[in-house]
């Protein structure tokens, strides 16, 4: 089967060039195929997804996307735009909340840090499923969107940096 990728010359957003030419091809590839199957059921059918991405998907990323799927569908990928589109995510994880730029893929969690020093291993991917779970919730409009302030959405940013 082969895989619709996203045409670069449209809506092609600015990404850092660094961690793009690393990353971007792969969590492009890893959404379409996602977008793919969630597009073949209900989100109510959440044992027909899980078993469909098991067939396509590496053990790593299998886990990742379906962790992602819980909480695009669950609600909990909040984002935040400002009025001269500055946007943001902040994504309610387990052990808390995680900031998820929405241009680059980029997030606050400790794991995405491991994974960003590790790689040139091509075992790991680089990155975790907070970013995943902002894509998917974008490319399926499940985000809870919401508009505020230059200040607010800068806030959020320092937040994810302080953490
Ligand atoms: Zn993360």
């Amino acid at each position: 089967m082969s895989l619709t990728l996203i045409d670069p010359n449209c809506n092609t957003p600015v990404i850092n060039p660094l961690i793009f030419n690393m990353n971007g091809q792969d969590l492009n590839d890893l959404i379409e195929k996602v977008d793919h199957v969630l597009s073949l059921y209900k989100p109510t059918q959440r044992r027909d997804i899980k078993k469909k991405l098991k067939k396509i998907l590496s053990s790593d990323s299998y886990d990742r996307v379906c962790d992602a799927i819980e909480m695009a569908l669950s609600k909990r990928v909040h984002r935040y735009t400002s009025p001269s589109q500055r946007s943001v995510y902040r994504i309610e994880g387990n052990r808390g909340n995680y900031i998820v730029y929405q241009y680059a893929p980029y997030c606050t969690c400790t794991n995405f840090k491991f994974a960003v020093s590790h790689r040139n291993d091509k075992s790991q991917s680089s990155f975790c499923k907070h970013i995943i779970a902002a894509r998917i919730a974008e490319r399926k409009r499940l985000e809870e969107s919401r508009d505020v302030s230059e200040q607010e959405v800068q806030q959020i940013i320092l937040e994810g940096i302080e953490s």
